[in-house]
């Protein structure tokens, strides 16, 4: 039984928030509209000729100093990190932001006043399902200013965040699940701070326009400056993950995953975004199936099953690539649902066993042997497995390819091959297989 698919949401009705813009201090209005499946969110620049529009994407990511800017030729859009933050969190999959100016209104420095507007939008669903990119495997990035983001697979989005400022002041660990509820009430309120030292600089050149305590929190030494008193006691690492959840919505699908984030920023963010792109890039199906012509010094399945005895379900290989000398060979086995191990294994999370990815390497290793010996009378007995290590699970759908490489021919009694199975050049499963011949 398939779980009822996530729908894609859009907001119910526009909405609009007006306010000051943080860099240039311009007055701003902002508007959220509907928008139709598979739109994502856009932004709209109303105060420019021909009203240019802009996917809210990475490939469009221009600069990540202080805040992060989108831009396409020379249009840009500045801070936008607030309100996809807001936008993410609360659901909506498909929007225009209309502005007209180059930046969003700073509010109080929050995700406060977005999530409001998103609130009397609206959330409503619409009639096709969203995409969720579910992590098979870790990724990680660090940076050389010392940020460290990791994404473990988790069935759910989970952020766990430790925020260091200079010196390690105002050291924070806060760690939670996004979900609309937790989002608004944990995180979105939390206020953009900022270092002294950093801001010091840019007011002197008036960079930063609209910047005021009202929409920030400064800290000068141990001294915490603000309008309003703190929000929470760890107000700035609810922040930090308020900025990944805008940044990392630029990879334009929903994760299911554990963020954990050490020092991050608007460019460790961008980096970890890009390489969530690139992972989902090696996940999409191949457009053009690979095909391994016959000959070429490989076997096809009617010689391999002349040398093997194994049959349904059991033989793990489909066809022999080729070999290299006399000491190595590559097979290749499609892994199909239609494999009876993935009733079992498991219900509802189908994973190819490590053991048959042993198997798999064994019989490859026996065709080798097999020829080395040129002997199809004896068969070679798969007597011992050691160093074996499973590195990445493989699913249905998965080409497994099959490597073996003889490195001791202890007469032609023993035999052992060091063998490793990939998927999408990566090596999911190794081990050293020890062989003896016996005739059939
Ligand atoms: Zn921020």
């Amino acid at each position: 039984m398939a779980a009822t698919p996530e729908l894609q949401h859009t907001v119910g009705k526009s909405a609009s928030l007006s306010g000051t813009s943080l860099h240039t201090g311009e007055k701003v209005t902002l508007r959220l509209q509907a928008a139709p499946v598979d739109h994502g969110i856009k932004f709209k620049r109303k105060d420019l000729q021909d009203e240019p529009t802009i996917d809210a994407t990475i490939e469009n990511l221009k600069t990540v100093e202080r805040a992060t800017t989108i831009g396409e030729g020379s249009m840009r859009v500045h801070t936008v990190e607030h309100v996809l933050s807001a936008l993410s969190a609360m659901g909506v999959d498909n929007a225009i932001v209309e502005m007209d100016a180059n930046e969003p209104p700073i509010g109080d420095g929050s995700a406060s006043p977005y999530v409001e507007l998103i609130n009397k939008a609206g959330v409503v669903p619409q009639e096709k399902a969203r995409q969720i990119f579910e992590l098979r495997e870790p990724i990680s990035i660090e940076t050389k200013s010392g940020s460290l983001l990791v994404v473990l697979p988790d069935d759910k989005f989970r952020i766990s965040c430790t925020q260091v400022g200079p010196e390690g002041r105002f050291s924070q660990f806060y760690s939670t699940e996004i979900t609309p509820a937790v989002f608004e009430r944990e995180i979105a309120p939390a206020r953009t701070f900022v270092f002294y030292e950093d801001v010091q600089p840019l007011m002197e050149k008036n960079l930063i326009k609209g910047g005021s305590l009202e929409n920030a929190i400064v800290v000068r030494g141990d001294a915490v400056l603000s309008k309003e008193p703190l929000r929470f006691q760890d107000e700035f690492v609810r922040h930090k993950i308020l900025d990944i959840v805008g940044d990392l919505s630029l990879f334009g699908h929903r994760i299911r995953g554990h963020v954990v984030a050490v020092k991050p920023g608007h460019g460790a963010n961008a980096e970890l975004a890009r390489a969530l792109v690139r992972e989902r890039t090696k996940t999409l199906p191949t457009l053009q199936p690979r095909a391994f012509p016959p000959g070429e010094g490989g076997l096809d399945i009617r010689q391999v099953m002349e040398i093997l005895p194994h049959r349904y379900p059991f033989l793990m290989v489909d066809r022999i690539l080729g070999f290299e000398g006399d000491t190595k060979i590559s097979g290749v086995k499609s892994v199909t649902i239609n494999e009876p191990y993935f009733g079992g294994h498991f219900p509802g999370h189908p994973v190819m066993p490590g053991v048959l990815q042993v198997e798999a390497m064994a019989q490859v290793a026996s065709i080798l042997m097999m020829k080395i010996t040129r002997s199809a009378s004896r068969i070679g007995y798969f007597i011992s497995a050691d160093a074996v290590k499973f590195r990445k699970p493989v699913f249905p759908g998965d080409t497994l390819f099959i490597h073996a490489e003889l490195t001791k021919a202890r007469s032609n009694r023993l035999a052992k091959a060091k063998c490793h199975c990939s998927v999408n050049d990566a090596v999911v499963s190794e081990g050293e297989l020890m062989f003896t011949f016996l005739d059939k």
